[in-house]
């Protein structure tokens, strides 16, 4: 979250105006805006200042940039709103919750090809990132049990993935101290590959991180490509190195519309898998998921136990209370969609994403680096020569309420700069429509603008009354 610091006081600005139409007449006063007014004020007054501050916040629906869940049925809003005064951690207190939570543990496992033999093992949490902190951790604790079994030190652990990868990977590395070895990528592989995956691997190596769904540009990075050259290594070198696969986005796609593709415990390399409830798992903000194929993945002492129903239930987590509407909406959804509503809703996305990637590349400007073969996103850049960046295209398309991020790639790729769209569950044809209109005009009006610099821009005549 970020860190808020002291603000200095501004003149005025340290004042919020009880604006009168969300008042009685007798509450028209001003309050301090940083620290707390020596008296409350009644619900509906507080409610309507608070609703009209978020006014400012931008269109979530419209919001392309994310891939976190933007809309809902109304009856899982609804389950949320029933189950968000219960909190996770009390498993005594509320046993069915827990036990939701556990079947859509199963539902994962089975649904990425766990085997119901090897006793699976996973958790909820509060999103991808905490998922991945939980599978590095165990990577970590696995590998520096080995070495010390051995004989050998357990320092200097190292974890081996693309430039690519989510800023939760730097983070658990920063915070555990773990080396990060970021494998560059290039103009030929815009994310980690087999061969260069393995130049990087050594004893010290806790895992290989390979991510289903590159957060740059909605690619699949070739696991089972990665998992062979691992193999060869333990085979020739007895250097033997587990995967851990970050599948925030495709964990939830992949299984409906890529089956054949084996990126998950099919791979007996793959010691556990992550995913986001909150992306293509379709519940709104606060909950992931992790899995371990087995429980000789999970070091036992990282796990601790909290009562339940007179016993105690086993946790691994790195928060204590968290809400449980997530997790009944996650349940509602299992229930409510089934393997083919799934299928049928990241179906609608992938195919509304390529339909855009062919748009987007027939306006002219734009070359395309993904058009949504792996996870339901394109990501495009200019060509050589456009008078105008993605940048103020970006800028352009705010004006229409547009959240399209324009960014650089990662290291050794960042003169590449590009616009991702991401499409999910509720951005349907006609906004897709309105998208695709919508960057016309804007890549025609700047176009004209850098053309003729010096005259007011092209379809900016004078007002018209
Ligand atoms: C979104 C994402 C994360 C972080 O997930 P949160 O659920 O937002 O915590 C990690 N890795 C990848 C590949 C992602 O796309």
């Amino acid at each position: 979250m970020p860190l808020h610091r002291h603000r200095s006081r501004r003149s005025g600005a340290d004042r919020l105006v009880i604006q009168p139409q969300a008042a009685l007449l007798a509450e028209m006063r001003d309050i301090p805006r940083f620290r707390l007014a020596d008296t409350g004020m009644p619900p509906d007054t507080a409610y309507q200042i608070v609703h009209d501050e978020l006014l400012l916040d931008g269109n979530a629906r419209l919001n392309l940039a994310t891939f976190v869940t933007t809309w809902m049925e109304r009856q899982a809003e609804q389950l949320m709103a029933e189950s968000s005064a219960k909190n996770m951690i009390d498993k005594d207190e509320y046993p069915q919750t827990a036990e939701l939570e556990g079947r859509c543990v199963h539902m994962l496992a089975d649904l990425w090809h766990a085997s119901p033999d090897e006793d699976p093992t996973g958790c909820s949490t509060a999103g991808s990132s905490e998922g991945c902190m939980l599978g590095g951790l165990a990577l970590m604790r696995r590998w520096r049990d080995r070495r010390e079994a051995a004989g050998m030190p357990g320092e200097r652990p190292n974890l081996v993935m693309g430039a690519n990868v989510q800023v939760c990977w730097e983070k658990f590395c920063r915070y555990w101290d773990v080396d990060a070895r970021l494998v560059p990528v290039g103009p030929d592989a815009t994310h980690l590959t087999a061969d260069t995956a393995l130049a990087y691997c050594d004893e010290r190596t806790i895992g290989v991180v390979a991510i289903l769904g590159s957060t740059y540009d909605g690619a699949y990075e070739p696991v089972s490509d990665i998992a062979a050259a691992l193999d060869t290594l333990a085979a020739q070198e007895g250097i033997d190195i587990p995967i851990h696969v970050d599948a925030a986005s495709g964990g939830f796609v992949a299984p409906f519309l890529d089956p054949d593709l084996a990126w998950d415990f099919r791979l007996p390399r793959v010691a556990s898998i992550n995913a986001s409830g909150h992306k293509y798992g379709l519940v709104y903000p606060g909950i992931g998921w992790v899995v371990w194929r087995d429980h000789a993945a999970l070091p036992e002492d990282l796990v601790f136990r909290v009562d339940y129903l007179g016993g105690q239930m086993p946790t691994f987590s790195l928060n204590f209370s968290r809400p449980g509407a997530q997790v009944a909406a996650q349940y509602y959804h299992f229930l409510r969609l089934g393997f083919d509503g799934y299928r049928v809703v990241q179906q609608s996305c992938r195919d509304i994403a390529r339909w855009l990637a062919e748009q987007i590349s027939s306006l002219g400007p734009f070359a395309m680096l993904s058009e949504g073969d792996g996870i339901p996103a394109i990501a495009f850049r200019l060509h050589e020569g456009v008078p105008y960046t993605v940048f103020d295209v970006s800028e352009a398309l705010r004006t229409r309420g547009w959240l399209v991020p324009a960014y650089r790639m990662p290291p050794d790729l960042e003169d590449v700069a590009v616009l991702r769209v991401v499409v999910r569950n509720g951005f349907g044809w006609d906004l897709a429509q309105s998208l695709v209109d919508d960057l016309r005009r804007a890549t025609t009006r700047l176009g004209a603008a850098a053309a003729a610099p010096d005259t007011p821009e092209a379809g900016h005549t004078a007002f018209h009354h």
